[in-house]
């Protein structure tokens, strides 16, 4: 069974030739999409960008084979990883975006008044430059003046810094190649140390259903730095298992307790996602996620 996605063409047994992008795993699901063709390719130092037009989803950008977003649903994750942190935090100013090369969560970040500095540290520039030519959508916000982009490791590049952010949102791919480190303990203690006294993090931290150890695992490191931390989920119909989850680690402000639902209501950038009751209705975890952190 391959780790990585693929592309195949034979539909067992049809003659049918069709091409469709499949990501195997981990375990024995794969995800596939129809694909009309693929747009680009490139095995860059640190992994495989592919770019594909796909019938369903539109273009699609996979890394090493994984799905990483499709034009049709990455409002969704890119909403929910962005707005739950900026509507909790009441004035943020200061952004550490680590991964995120294709630009998705700096656009949300962006349409906050507050915002006066967001920086990106991405280790790939392969994938901001494939971003703009392929996902302007996304990409193009990455040219702000108040962006600037550092081509690094997340994980070195933390480690000098201190008590400066007010939120860190780190947008990796899942645990492989490259970001294995951003969800080890050594990585979240810098990142804790990076925030300033009321600075909050959020991580994406996989599907409960691929990944219940992982989630287990990280929530016990952030209860060891963070006096809040909270887990919030979010349907994304082309990740594995369909859901996503996203731990949040604060050092003052309660994403449910310290949320000012008129804050959102009074948000004038239309949002096709995220709103005050799927905020609060985010952290409403089930039980059987609820028994994982146990
Ligand atoms: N939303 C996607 C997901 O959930 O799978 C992630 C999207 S984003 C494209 C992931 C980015 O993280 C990629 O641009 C990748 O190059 C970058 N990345 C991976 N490891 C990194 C590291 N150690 N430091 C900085 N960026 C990293």
């Amino acid at each position: 069974m391959q780790e990585k996605g693929e592309v195949n063409t034979d539909i067992p047994n049809s003659n049918r030739k069709e091409v469709w992008l499949t990501e195997y795993g981990p375990g024995n699901t794969a995800i596939s999409l129809r694909v009309k063709y693929k747009l680009f390719e490139k095995e860059t130092p640190y992994q495989k960008i592919e770019i594909f037009e796909s019938y369903d989803y539109g273009r699609v950008m996979a890394l090493d084979g994984f799905i990483m977003l499709t034009e049709k649903d990455e409002f969704i994750y890119h909403e929910m990883i962005a707005h739950v942190p900026l509507f909790t935090h009441p004035e943020p100013k200061h952004v550490l975006v680590i991964g995120g090369g294709d630009g998705g969560a700096v656009r949300e970040i962006l349409k906050h008044k507050t915002i006066k500095k967001v920086e990106l540290v991405a280790i790939d520039e392969e994938v901001v430059k494939t971003s703009k030519i392929y996902f302007p959508n996304l990409a193009s916000y990455l040219d702000d003046e108040r962006v600037e982009i550092n081509f690094q490791d997340g994980i070195e590049f933390v480690k000098s810094k201190r008590g400066i952010y007010d939120i860190i949102l780190i947008d990796s791919p899942d645990p492989i190649g490259p970001a294995v480190g951003l969800f080890e303990e050594s990585f979240y203690k810098d990142a804790f140390a990076s925030l300033n006294d009321s600075g909050i993090i959020v991580a994406q931290s996989e599907s409960p259903f691929v990944f219940p150890d992982l989630i287990k695992r990280i929530f016990l490191i952030f209860k060891r730095y963070f006096p809040i931390v909270h887990f919030y989920i979010a349907n994304v119909p082309t990740y594995a298992s369909g859901v996503i989850s996203f731990i949040l680690g604060s050092k003052k402000f309660d994403p449910i307790k310290d949320f000012y639902p008129d804050r959102v209501k009074n948000f004038a950038p239309t949002l096709k996602y995220y709103n005050e009751k799927v905020h609060l209705a985010s952290f409403a975890l089930p039980n059987f996620f609820i028994d994982l952190l146990k």
